[in-house]
């Protein structure tokens, strides 16, 4: 599900927002020290995610502001940065392909760029450091447990992966081992085992992979520990996070990120909401609380199912989610005449489609808050909007991935003579 907002572009191995792992050599603490990055990752030529390791974090944003300021000039001079103030250990999502070197030792880390050979990663200067340490510890014990990493060209072998994600608020860790096969010898043990080095882990699910794709991901699972799931908390509501879930991988700036967008929505408690390209329903169940209805629209079946259960679960009942392409949904809601106040969207890369803009404009609602992680795409799709009535008030880009070149970009919109 991830895949749908790619971010790095260099590693094909690469999902949303996981710019890349890099190895730290020197240690980092926060944006006031991270003065000369130069030589803060050994790895990141063989990586490419962090494709600005080199650049002071001060200097990396006043590169995204300028681009942003730049591409924005015909509509509206956007305010400030939101940059982080820990820039460095931000991704709350890890994940590390197994294999062996040449002496049959259990390796982890990444694949290199464009090929498949492992570069092996112990610590990453932006991943989630108990997240790294877990995986440290999971290849320390195999050989233990005669557990082999599985080989892709042989196919011998049963750890293929391993991905832990972490609860920024709740602190919940879920480890996800992706196996070959769904048979795992002494798995109690090793759970046990692994429990015993890490007792902050809340839940350890099997996950079985085995065919021949680049998706990290299979369809099987077994939770063999805990709940089979973890839990989070954005802007005070609750989000469930299972091994397949979508969800943004730098919770701090994504708290900012919808914040903004909230500001500049100013519900009042009246208006009807759509949230576009809602993903697991994060920004519309967030805005619930300030609306009179929200409808939430989203391609992703698995997403949706989420987006449903995060709803019930922080008991949002003036939500309806519809699993639909955002375009289509609009066209029809505008042929029906519905109302809509504000319509939010947060499209993938590639920006919205032309049938969704002439919708939005059809159907008129007062604003559009528009996010965006492509200020390119960004402003193809602010061209059309503004030649029909609407106009850009307010912009703000916000830093969600540090040490890298990806921005993302909150945008609002207003319509000039509401309808
Ligand atoms: N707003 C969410 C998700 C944003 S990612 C959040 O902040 O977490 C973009 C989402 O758009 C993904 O969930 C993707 O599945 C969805 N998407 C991509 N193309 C779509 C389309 N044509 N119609 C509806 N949703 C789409």
């Amino acid at each position: 599900m991830e895949e749908k907002k790619q971010q790095g572009k260099k590693n094909t191995q690469r999902k949303a927002g996981q710019p890349g792992k890099t190895q730290m050599s020197q240690k980092t603490q926060g944006s006031k020290n991270v003065k000369r990055s130069s030589g803060l990752c050994s790895l990141s030529s063989k990586c490419g995610g962090c494709q600005w390791i080199n650049k002071p974090y001060a200097e990396q944003l006043s590169a995204k502001e300028t681009r942003v300021r730049k591409l924005m000039e015909p509509f509206c001079k956007p305010e400030r940065i939101i940059g982080m103030e820990q820039p460095t250990h931000y991704r709350n999502k890890v994940h590390a392909v197994f294999g062996e070197d040449r002496f049959h030792n259990p390796i982890s880390g990444i694949y290199e760029e464009k090929s498949h050979r492992i570069v092996p990663v112990d610590s990453c200067l932006i991943e989630n450091e108990t997240a790294d340490k877990i995986i440290v510890s999971i290849r320390g014990l195999l050989k233990s447990f005669r557990i082999r990493p599985y080989n892709e060209d042989t196919g011998y072998g049963l750890l293929r992966h391993v991905l832990v994600r972490v609860g920024h608020t709740s602190g919940q860790v879920m480890v996800v081992l992706v196996l070959a096969s769904p048979i795992m010898p002494s798995k109690n043990n090793f759970v046990k085992a692994l429990l015993a080095l890490h007792p902050e882990i809340t839940t350890i699910v099997i996950n079985v992979n085995n065919r021949g794709t680049s998706m990290v991901l299979g369809e099987k699972e077994q939770v063999i520990y805990g709940k089979g799931y973890i839990e989070d908390t954005l802007c005070g509501k609750t989000f469930r996070i299972s091994p397949k879930s979508f969800y943004q991988v730098n919770p701090v700036q994504t708290e900012k990120l919808y914040n903004k967008a909230l500001e500049y929505a100013a519900l009042t408690g009246k208006e009807t909401v759509v949230d576009a390209y809602c993903g697991t329903g994060t920004i519309g169940i967030i805005a619930s609380d300030k609306a009179g209805k929200v409808i939430g629209v989203e391609l992703n079946a698995d997403a949706v199912w989420d987006a449903r259960g995060n709803a019930k679960a922080n008991n949002t009942s003036n939500i309806t989610f519809y699993q639909n392409d955002a375009g289509k949904f609009l066209v029809e809601m505008a042929e029906q005449g519905a109302k809509v106040d504000v319509v939010l969207m947060d499209p993938p890369r590639s920006g919205s489609s032309e049938e969704f803009l002439q919708s939005v404009i059809k159907m008129g609602p007062g604003k559009v808050v528009y996010v965006s992680c492509n200020p390119e795409t960004l402003v193809r799709d602010l061209k059309v909007l503004t030649k029909s009535g609407y106009r850009v008030e307010k912009c703000a880009p916000v830093d969600m991935f540090p040490f890298t070149e990806h921005v993302e970009t909150v945008c609002l919109l207003s319509l000039k003579d509401p309808v």
